[in-house]
């Protein structure tokens, strides 16, 4: 054999996706970006997400499994815990007991969230204390504009707040040092020259019209806020006020090839998950995507990964299809395949010393298989089964899935985790499988549109087991 033939038959496929996709290829992933773009600009925060699927669930004929007594093969359904946290399932011909064809995904993203009492007044301008949330380089959020999201339960009733996106409303931010005074700053390390307390948003710096009181510029801001939405100061104690970058999603590069924009951690792969589950009609297994909450915190609490809000979802499919008894659940975790579907780091030409060139994720290369995430000794890693990567691989390549395969970063320059761990520990067979981001965590992350769309028809395939 020639040696060209033979390098074709034997070496790792690894090549751009653009230049092997047709005219009419290229137009389903720019229309599929537009349709992704919109949603993250709608959906900025975990319960903004959760209203955005339901819609986008409701229009594609899913349920709320409330509302069914029993569910048959075809049934499509879904499941919202607390509204930051939303499952949805279309129901299999097989029995369920044969496991689930699960994605999960993450749709909270690192982001500044308000304190408890963050309202105060310095030289008569008001400022909001923060406390940020999620792995963020600090530098990265002052001098931009930020928008205003949440809830405030007050005695009787709950507000919801969302300033800031619409082009006539105002936007906040965080005020950094001038260069001219910031010698020291600058001598500092990165990580301490903006520090946690530093994160203190302008609010507003006209006083309220009165001699006798000390703080006016604070009155004058709790008496719009009163106006607005009838709260007062105590009331930020009963809130969850999250500050996110106000800009907008938009394509970037003069061939808009890419997508730049907040919250793409892990709303890329919960939309591409998602919309994969609204094509799915008929399923040999009970397709699921969740869409977990507090993934960037350590999945933690009652709308994270680890609550059992999960198999309390999985026994209501049980009882309502071939009925619960002891012991079920544990057998249709153990039988379940699932995809994480969380996002890895693209190889950014800006700092090619932190990469192993041979495994890492290349952006415009397709959906990335991580085996294992962890940190340098797979520390936290579930570490996939080998026969179950292959059960992954064959099924892409047969349906012309472009994927690559990656770890991220060299041995010891960091790490990270996903859901992964978490389901793996019930017993499921777990793949991390998302797309690569460059500059993640950031405000204004970016990610290959050839990428997303094959995100979605990988999900998709998934889901079907063929
Ligand atoms: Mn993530
Ligand atoms: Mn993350």
């Amino acid at each position: 054999m020639e040696a060209k033939e033979l390098e074709k038959k034997l070496f790792r496929p690894i090549k751009n996706g653009w230049q092997s996709i047709d005219e009419e290829e290229r137009k389903n992933i720019f229309d599929f970006s537009k349709e992704y773009i919109n949603f993250i600009n709608k959906a900025k925060t975990e319960r903004e997400c959760v209203k955005e699927i339901v819609k986008i669930l409701k229009a594609n004929n899913f349920q709320n499994i409330e509302e069914k007594e029993s569910l048959k093969a075809g049934d499509k359904v879904y499941y919202i815990n607390r509204e930051k946290n939303i499952y949805a399932a279309v129901i299999g011909e097989e029995d369920l007991s044969k496991g689930f064809n699960i994605i999960g995904a993450h749709i909270d993203s690192p982001r500044l969230d308000l304190k408890p009492n963050p309202l105060y007044e310095s030289k008569e301008l008001a400022l909001f204390k923060t406390h940020y949330y999620g792995g963020i380089k600090k530098y990265q959020w002052v001098n931009i504009p930020l928008s205003m999201h949440g809830v405030v339960v007050t005695k009787d009733k709950k507000i919801e707040i969302n300033i800031g996106e619409k082009e006539e409303e105002p936007v906040f931010t965080i005020a950094d040092l001038l260069p001219h005074l910031a010698k020291k700053q600058e001598e500092k390390k990165l990580e301490e020259a903006i520090e946690g307390e530093d994160l203190n948003i302008l609010v507003g710096s006209m006083p309220y019209a009165a001699e006798d009181i000390k703080e006016k510029v604070k009155l004058n801001i709790l008496n719009i806020l009163n106006q607005k939405y009838g709260i007062t100061e105590r009331d930020f104690v009963s809130s969850e006020i999250e500050f996110v970058p106000a800009m907008k999603a938009k394509n970037l590069g003069f061939d808009e090839s890419l997508v730049a924009g907040y919250g793409q951690d892990d709303r890329v792969c919960a939309y591409t998950s998602l919309k994969a589950l609204t094509k799915i009609d008929k399923v040999k297994q009970t397709a699921i995507c969740l869409l977990a909450d507090k993934e960037e915190i350590g999945s933690m609490g009652n709308t994270g990964m680890s609550s059992k809000v999960f198999e309390h979802f999985i026994n209501e499919l049980l009882e309502k299809t071939i009925g619960n008894k002891a012991g079920l659940i544990d057998k249709c975790l153990k039988n379940t395949k699932v995809l994480s579907a969380d996002v890895t780091a693209g190889y950014n030409p800006n700092f090619p010393s932190i990469y192993e060139e041979n495994n890492e994720s290349y952006i415009g290369y397709g959906i990335s298989i991580i085996k294992y995430t962890g940190s340098a000794s797979k520390g936290g890693a579930s570490d996939a089964n080998a026969e179950f990567v292959g059960y992954v691989r064959n099924l892409f390549e047969k349906n012309n899935i472009a994927y690559q395969n990656s770890e991220m970063g060299k041995i010891g320059i960091g790490g990270g985790g996903t859901i992964a761990y978490i389901l793996a520990d019930r017993g499921s067979d777990v793949l991390d499988c998302g797309v690569p981001v460059l500059s993640m965590h950031s405000p204004y992350e970016i990610t290959s549109k050839f990428d997303i769309y094959n995100a979605y028809k990988a999900y998709k395939v998934f889901y079907k087991g063929e």
